[in-house]
């Protein structure tokens, strides 16, 4: 079967490099710009990560002020950090934590692997899109289930970065071209905003927040 882009449907492609955590071929959508794995033969475990401190901590700062009940952390990391550290001043939100593994939790997270049927105020979904083989009916759903949703993910649009990526087993090196064409396909309002964290690689969030991030 002919192999089609993940993002935009496309079927032209340039071989750009070998990942390198599962060492096939990657390819660049000559469409959208989108660089992906197709390989999915030999999926590994990507059930054991931590959270980004510095990354979690700049959206917990940011979020200080916002009003909200419920919160869905998507691909919570087993830490469960973020929504440890928002129990400390929000007892009182609902929190939720989606993985598709499970893992123990202290009472006030609710663990769940499915998002049929959930409906909170915020969902967050940090370095997840990435990893999705399929992002577009996962992205769909993030924002079906929530009033406001955060998406992050590498600003992978130089090769190099895209390059560097592949050490994680990333399925997906999103460049600003491509991650705005799988939000456009999302028919929603959202704002995008590319920033650094201290010494790492530049990062992209998509949301629909009523500030700037
Ligand atoms: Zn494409």
């Amino acid at each position: 079967m002919e192999k089609t882009c993940p993002i935009c449907n496309g079927s032209n492609f340039q071989k750009v490099f070998s990942h390198q955590k599962w060492l096939g071929d990657c390819f660049c959508c000559l469409n959208c710009t989108h660089i992906h794995y197709f390989n999915y033969n030999n999926p590994i475990d990507q059930s054991d990560f931590a959270t980004g401190i510095e990354r979690a901590n700049y959206y917990l700062n940011l979020l200080k002020d916002f009003r909200y009940n419920s919160i869905a952390d998507i691909g919570a990391p087993k830490d469960l950090y973020f929504l440890e550290e928002i129990h400390k001043s929000r007892p009182d939100v609902r929190k939720l934590a989606f993985d598709m593994f499970a893992y123990e939790a202290p009472s006030y997270i609710e663990t769940t692997n499915t998002l049929e049927g959930i409906n909170v105020d915020l969902a967050i979904a940090l370095h997840v899109l990435e990893h999705i083989i399929e992002p577009l009916p996962f992205l769909k759903k993030i924002i079906e289930i929530s009033r406001n949703f955060i998406i992050e993910t590498p600003d992978t649009t130089s090769l190099k970065l895209a390059k560097n990526s592949t050490i994680n087993p990333h399925y997906h090196c999103f460049t600003r071209q491509s991650f705005s064409y799988l939000l456009d396909l999302c028919k929603v309002d959202y704002k995008l905003c590319y920033r650094k964290h201290k010494r790492k690689y530049p990062v992209m969030s998509a949301h629909n927040l009523p500030m700037d991030l």
